[in-house]
């Protein structure tokens, strides 16, 4: 289905266009967890987050005859397939709804990508995204559920063992299950009894609720500080959901006000801005979820592309209200 050798070609596909990113430790969470504990900094990422390495390893995959590529996320997958085609010189066209805030939009334009705006729902640009494909011959990216992507993500895996040989614990933020199943893919391919942990928000983990039942389920949409986790994982799931059900130790579900804290944690202790999705492994050590590790622990602080208005909200200790959802406030340390 996907096995190392198509994560180590991968690897020389993005080499070039994508950062070989550093493997820091963090000294606070280190005495958390009574381990070395460590981040890989892929909010260093050109476009601020990982997904730029699945994004370049699918869009340099493509053939000759490739016409552009087109997505309909509006956020960090979005980012990577803009600067992907425009690092491999062919058009992408990222399709919006109205309702997408004009700072994604100019986010997403300043990349290169045209931005195409209809409807007023992420269907309708999902069906525009679509129609590109058949009218314009443009070819789609998927975020999460593309061999090519899930391979990219995977390269992950083989730079955290380059760096810590020794690893006992990876912790993953999970949502669709492309970075997760790359990364437990590569790592137990390398070291079989490492522990591979997906972590997600307790409020519409689609993955987590889909390996419960054995098969894809869709799941109530809902706000969260780590938006960047929300989504379905798609009732036709092709890979994503087979590698984390095969290759995934255990998946833990963290709440938003651990969420909450593990931003202030990794913020205040380690000096990192960083989105909510990239602190759930941090949020899962700090509330004591995790069995005692046995050697050194990695999480993946997976992107920076935080709306700053929330992420000053939270370091600050003040109530965040997002959707139907208020988290309350309450300052580091306190
Ligand atoms: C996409 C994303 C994830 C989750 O990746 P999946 O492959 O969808 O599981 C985690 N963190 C950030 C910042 C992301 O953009």
């Amino acid at each position: 289905m996907l096995d190392l050798a198509d994560i180590l070609a991968a690897r020389r596909t993005i080499s070039g266009t994508v950062a070989r990113t550093p493997l820091v430790p963090s000294l606070h969470m280190g005495s958390v967890a009574g381990q070395d504990f460590l981040l890989k900094l892929e909010n260093t990422q050109p476009i601020g987050a990982f997904k730029l390495r699945g994004a370049v390893n699918a869009v340099f995959n493509l053939g000759d005859g490739a016409r552009g590529v087109t997505c309909c996320s509006t956020g960090n997958h979005g980012r990577g397939v803009a600067y992907a085609a425009r690092a491999r010189g062919i058009p992408a066209v990222i399709c919006m709804s109205s309702l997408v805030p004009q700072t994604k939009v100019d986010g997403i334009r300043a990349l290169g990508a045209d931005v195409r705006i209809t409807g007023r729902s992420q269907d309708d640009a999902l069906a525009e995204s679509l129609r590109l494909c058949e009218a314009e011959g443009l070819t789609e990216i998927s975020p999460f559920d593309d061999p090519y992507v899930i391979a990219g993500q995977g390269t992950i895996g083989l730079e955290l063992f380059e760096d810590r040989p020794d690893l006992d614990t990876i912790l993953v933020p999970l949502s669709g299950g492309g970075l997760a199943g790359g990364v437990a893919r590569a790592a137990k391919a390398i070291k079989p009894d490492v522990k591979v942990i997906g972590v997600s928000m307790d409020r519409g983990a689609a993955m987590h609720a889909s390996l419960l039942a054995g098969h894809p389920v869709e799941v109530e949409e809902v706000a969260s500080l780590a938006d960047s986790l929300g989504g379905g994982i798609g009732l036709e799931n092709r890979l994503s959901f087979a590698l984390c059900r095969d290759y995934l130790d255990d998946v833990v579900l963290v709440t938003e006000e651990e969420i909450y804290r593990a931003m202030q944690t990794l913020y205040y202790e380690d000096r990192i801005v960083a989105e909510g999705a990239c602190v759930v492994g941090i949020a899962a050590m700090q509330s004591g979820k995790l069995p005692k590790p046995k050697g050194p622990v990695a999480t993946i602080i997976t992107g920076r592309n935080v709306d700053m208005e929330v992420f000053t909200q939270v370091v600050t200790g003040r109530d965040v209200t997002l959707g139907d959802l208020t988290i309350k406030g309450r300052r580091y340390g306190a």
